[in-house]
């Protein structure tokens, strides 16, 4: 059908394409719409360009630049502070196109936490959105043009044996107060508003708070001493970690673990903005909040985004780890080595998902008790983890058992209360104790 339009009008139709696949598959479509397309490339190019990034294009480009550029020192790409708009090449549009990838993975993830937690989308208004993405372009310029360096000059300076203790000195040479005092400048010259300081600083705590979710779900065993360790790496890379949930990254060395000096990238800057406690919050870049008063359902305490239904239990995994799910197993069960022990491997082998869990607790006979809730109900940790699992792990974990085809022993008559299967080890491996009690609490 295209093959019958004007030039102007095709011309049209690839300018106005929403991003740069679209584009790409819409050219290959006839040697007519790719004639059009070979005739003007950089305008159409361009065109498509404004839609994915609007208008952040000009640091799009810039970030792609100075990643490929290696943020090598002497690359005239760093004293290159001109506007740049057009684009032209294939490999700058597939990097650009990655970087509007991630600026609207980044965008859900904040809304999701802290605009509106009911929403899979991005819920913030354009000028919401527009702060947000100018913060985070902000914080990838200064990573673009920093990260690589700082690692280097880490790499060049190792700490003491452990890399661990805090009462040592900083590792400082000549090379590394060199490249501070060029952030220091850096953020002085860049970023001198107010409005722009806060929403970095905000951002940076956005950032933070996301790499210390990131740990804990992956139950990395430093994860709170570890979580400045990616924040280096350009966003698009950090984003590839989380979404894959692969740490192998970090066991390769590719990235050096010293994170007391790590979280000086981020906290010296952070620093530099001179911004006082009271003006680092959210607000920076949210005008409202949607549910921020709302109650959780069990116990009635506002609680606000802090609240899970089925359209977020995925976000508790930032919240929980999921090696510390028999800590809520009901009665004695929680110190049975056994079962613990078992559903810690069943955890560890199967990838589990906190979406999977609840949805599977509803449907397999639900303990719910006088709360009596649905999957739409909302609910907060405390009740989750006090009241809600203690109730239905147990139920869950011998379900699970169950499907794996494991012959389930007879119950003991004290149940997950019996005192004996936290001690003894052939009493928990003769009986099963994930029901209740028959008899009194005592065994
Ligand atoms: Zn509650
Ligand atoms: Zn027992």
């Amino acid at each position: 059908m295209l093959d019958r339009l004007s030039l102007d009008v095709v011309d049209i139709i690839l300018t106005s394409l929403p991003d740069f696949s679209t584009l790409w598959s819409t050219i290959q479509v006839s040697q007519h719409v790719h004639g059009v397309f070979k005739a003007r490339p950089t305008s159409i190019m361009t065109a498509v360009a404004h839609s994915q990034l609007g208008p952040h294009l000009s640091e799009a480009i810039r970030i792609v630049r100075l990643k490929h550029a290696g943020a090598d020192a002497q690359s005239p790409l760093l004293n290159d502070e001109g506007p740049e708009t057009a684009v032209s090449d294939w490999r700058v549009a597939r990097a650009l196109e990655t970087v509007a990838t991630t600026v609207k993975a980044y965008e859900i993830m904040f809304s999701r936490r802290h605009k509106d937690r009911s929403r899979n989308a991005s819920a913030l208004s354009e000028s919401e959105s527009f702060r947000f993405q100018r913060a985070l372009f902000h914080y990838w310029m200064y990573q673009a043009r920093f990260g690589k360096r700082w690692r280097e000059t880490d790499e060049a300076d190792p700490i003491d044996d452990d890399g661990w203790d805090d009462d040592e000195p900083e590792p400082s040479n000549a090379e590394r107060d060199g490249l501070i005092q060029q952030q220091k400048q850096y953020l002085a010259n860049h970023i001198s508003q107010v409005e722009q300081k806060r929403e970095l600083a905000a951002f940076f705590m956005f950032l933070a708070e996301t790499l210390a979710g990131f740990y804990r779900s992956v139950d990395h065993p430093h994860a709170d001493s570890q979580r400045s360790m990616l924040l280096t790496l350009a966003l698009d890379d950090v984003m590839n970690v989380i979404e894959t949930r692969d740490i192998a990254l970090f066991n390769q060395g590719t990235i050096v673990l010293y994170p007391q000096s790590l979280n000086n990238f981020v906290w010296d800057a952070m620093d530099q903005l001179n911004l006082e406690q009271k003006d680092v919050n959210w607000r920076a870049i949210l005008d409202d909040v949607i549910g921020e008063n709302d109650i959780c359902s069990m116990c009635q305490e506002v609680r606000g985004l802090e609240l899970y239904n089925e359209t977020n239990w995925d976000m508790l995994r930032g919240v929980l780890s999921p090696s510390q799910l028999s800590y809520y197993l009901q009665g004695n069960l929680k110190r049975n080595a056994v079962e613990t022990q078992a559903l810690k491997q069943k955890l560890a082998k199967d990838d589990f998902n906190f979406s999977a869990l609840m949805h599977a607790i509803f449907e397999e006979s639900p303990n719910l008790g006088a709360w009596n809730g649905s999957k739409s109900a909302w609910l907060c940790t405390e009740c989750l983890t006090g009241t809600f699992w203690p109730n239905n792990l147990h139920l869950w974990w011998l379900h699970r058992k169950q499907d794996d085809g494991i012959v389930i022993k007879e119950d003991c008559r004290y149940g997950y209360n019996c005192r004996t299967q936290t001690h003894s080890q052939s009493h928990a491996q003769k009986l099963n104790h994930l029901c209740d009690a028959t008899r009194g609490d005592r065994a």
